[in-house]
């Protein structure tokens, strides 16, 4: 039986002033030898510098993770010592979960508290997948004669994944604990806005015993690392999340070479309120749904619709709480509301919300570029409230990755179904109401791949997660998942007393 050795890795301190990627389970600088810098968005800080990652590095990061996995040390490992290795990154991670949240806050610009959550949900990432491998199996099925048939899942090869800048450790989670369950070898991308907890995910899968090659880290560009990966022959499979366009691009270039393709895309998520919820509640999920995150989530509920006869008394309420939001400190546990990712993102906001008040629509409150005391360098919006909108506005429409949430009213169920699937997406949902009758009949007609009856929350490692339409295909989180970077070998055997003569020759 094939065996881990467990290896030494230096263990850096997690926070520090300059970030090297791994390839091949060495810590290198890159062959052009060149840095980027990151910043904390909040403030406009630089944090640290990073090696920066070209093509030449992504490709001897494919040749590693292609060696590593011909090889098999890692996909031939029984799946429960695979199991234990996973075990062990998510040990480490909760042993070092305050440096990491730290981190992540400095790096992204959110707020400690949802910070938290999503440091909290990767480490239990590992843990899903580390119980889900050990039972994910083929199958034995009826066949004719003296016929034998079984099927086994096999990892799917090496991986490129690519990520965003909005959830950057849980993304990174995401992608690397289910293709590491299912044996695969991984070249990992993180977003060059927010690349430094991938980079110390990677350091401590090495740390827990993962072999060399088997996870590697390109921090470079998207459109030369990414593209380079995306179309190169010895990847096996593309795991993207990003936005849309750019997904359609990756899916286009990668079947030059048929290779496997998961997409997890933008959204423009709806968010129903009937008028028999729970006011309060349907109003702090409300308030959960957009403004979490500072609104940069592919599942915000951006667009909220409200059952016209209690359309103002829930206003009011949700009014009053959005205004009383606390944006400031993002390590401030008090902070409701972070920073926005940068100057570019900050700007197409403001263009958004521009774009409405132009079309007629009415800025109920925010609407404007924010100024935080003592982080006037940095990246802020106010929490935004736009009504008077009609539907064909970009505001409703588009994805808007902000603290922007558009509201419309609504006369009865149909037309709730209808404004709710009357976009190009289908990633998430909520529905409030205390019919459950009809949260049923409203979650069946929804075309997303995810509803959320009476809760905001949209994500628990072992709920599937992702997209109906152009939000893109394939389940995250979940067994499903695991599907996705296994493929399925079939095996048939003749255990017959005569031996087979088809042809009769
Ligand atoms: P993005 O599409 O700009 O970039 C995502 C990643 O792709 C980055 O690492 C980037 O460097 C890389 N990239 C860019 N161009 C590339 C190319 N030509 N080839 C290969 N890679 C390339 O997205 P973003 O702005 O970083 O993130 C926000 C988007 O992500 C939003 O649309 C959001 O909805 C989406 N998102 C979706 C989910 C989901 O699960 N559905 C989760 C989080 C974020």
């Amino acid at each position: 039986m094939a065996t881990v050795k467990e290896q030494k890795f230096e263990v850096l301190p997690i926070k520090r002033d300059h970030y090297s990627f791994i390839i091949n389970g060495e810590r290198v600088e890159g062959v052009a030898g060149e840095t980027f810098s990151t910043y904390n968005p909040a403030n406009g800080e630089v944090i640290a510098t990073v090696a920066r990652a070209t093509v030449e590095d992504a490709e001897l990061a494919v040749r590693a993770a292609r060696e590593s996995f011909d090889k098999g040390k890692w996909r031939r490992t029984a799946a429960g010592k695979r199991a234990r290795i996973l075990n062990k990154i998510a040990g480490i991670m909760r042993s070092r979960f305050q440096e990491l949240v730290e981190l992540e806050v400095l790096d992204s610009g959110k707020s400690i508290s949802a910070a938290q959550g999503q440091v909290m949900q990767a480490i239990e990432d590992f843990e899903f997948y580390a119980s889900a491998i050990v039972s994910h199996r083929g199958s034995v099925n009826p066949m004719p004669g003296a016929f034998f048939n079984y099927t086994q899942k096999e990892p799917v090869g090496v991986c490129a994944q690519i990520i965003p800048w909005n959830y950057p450790l849980m993304m990174a989670a995401w992608k690397v604990a289910p293709a590491l369950a299912a044996g695969c070898s991984i070249v990992l991308k993180p977003a060059s806005l927010t690349p430094l907890t991938a980079i110390v995910l990677t350091e401590i899968c090495h740390e827990a015993g993962v072999p060399a090659g088997v996870v590697n880290i390109v921090p470079g560009a998207g459109a030369a690392v990414g593209n380079y990966l995306v179309e190169h022959d010895l990847v096996d499979k593309v795991a993207f999340t990003g936005s849309t366009p750019i997904g359609k691009n990756i899916m286009a270039r990668a079947s030059t070479t048929l290779k496997r393709v998961t997409l997890e895309l933008g959204g423009k998520s709806p968010n129903l309120v009937f008028e028999d919820a729970d006011l309060d509640a349907a109003v702090n999920g409300a308030l959960f749904g957009i403004f979490y995150n500072t609104g940069q989530s592919c599942e915000a509920r951006s667009r909220l619709y409200i059952q016209e006869s209690i359309y103002d008394a829930f206003m009011e309420k949700f009014i009053a709480k959005t205004k009383q939001l606390q944006l400031g400190n993002p390590l401030d546990q008090k902070t409701h509301v972070g920073a926005i990712i940068s100057k570019e993102q900050l700007d197409t906001i403001d263009t958004y919300v521009q774009s409405a008040v132009e079309a007629g629509a009415t800025v109920v409150t925010g609407g404007k570029k924010a100024v935080v005391p003592g982080y006037e360098n940095g990246y802020w919006y106010e929490p935004t409230i736009i009504t008077d909108v009609t539907h064909d506005m970009k505001v409703v429409q588009e994805e808007i990755f902000g603290p922007v949430v558009v509201v419309m009213p609504f006369k009865g169920e149909k037309e709730a179904i209808q404004l709710a699937n009357d976009t190009i997406y289908g990633l998430g949902s909520s529905v409030w109401t205390k019919d459950h009758a009809r949260a049923t009949r409203v979650a069946n007609e929804i075309r997303a791949g995810i509803v959320m009856i009476n809760s905001p929350f949209s994500a628990f490692p072992g709920t599937p997660f992702g997209g109906y339409k152009q939000s893109g295909f394939g389940r995250e989180l979940s067994i499903e998942t695991l599907d996705l970077y296994t493929e399925t070998k079939s095996v048939l055997s003749y255990y017959g007393p005569k031996p087979l003569n088809p042809f009769g020759l």
